[in-house]
């Protein structure tokens, strides 16, 4: 189970039959349609937001996914140049969350989506992963 939840998530697949694409663009860098996800699954027909305001939730996964960055850097710098000064910091930080920015949204609307859709084997009967 919890392997076609990771799939699903780092694929951007829909998490009851992994087949399906969940966002419009599969590029989460592509800036017009950043974290816009389909309707319903092309493959399953699950429908991706069950309800209106379905996915405001995701924002406390995507807060989470920001701070496990802040922290792996601030680590990262201070094991690898441990005289940095706080503008070094602050620039680093700022410029990694810019740049991770769209896929940890994208990635946080997965999470959240695989918290409550669970995978189904029979939705995915001829395929192996
Ligand atoms: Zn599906």
């Amino acid at each position: 189970m919890l392997k076609h939840s990771l799939y699903s998530i780092f694929k951007f697949k829909c998490p009851r039959c992994n087949q399906g694409e969940f966002f419009e663009s599969s590029n989460p860098y592509n800036l017009k349609k950043v974290g816009d996800f389909k309707e319903k699954c092309s493959h399953c027909d699950l429908k991706y937001s069950p309800e209106p305001g379905f996915y405001y939730g995701a924002m406390y996964v995507s807060y989470g996914l920001g701070i496990a960055l802040f922290v792996s850097i601030w680590v990262a710098i201070t094991v690898l140049h441990p005289n940095y000064s706080l503008n070094q910091l602050f620039t680093i930080l700022g410029v990694s969350l810019v740049v991770a920015g769209p896929y940890l949204y994208a990635l946080s609307k997965t999470i959240w989506a695989n918290l409550f859709f669970k995978y189904d084997d029979n939705f995915n009967k001829n395929q192996s992963l």
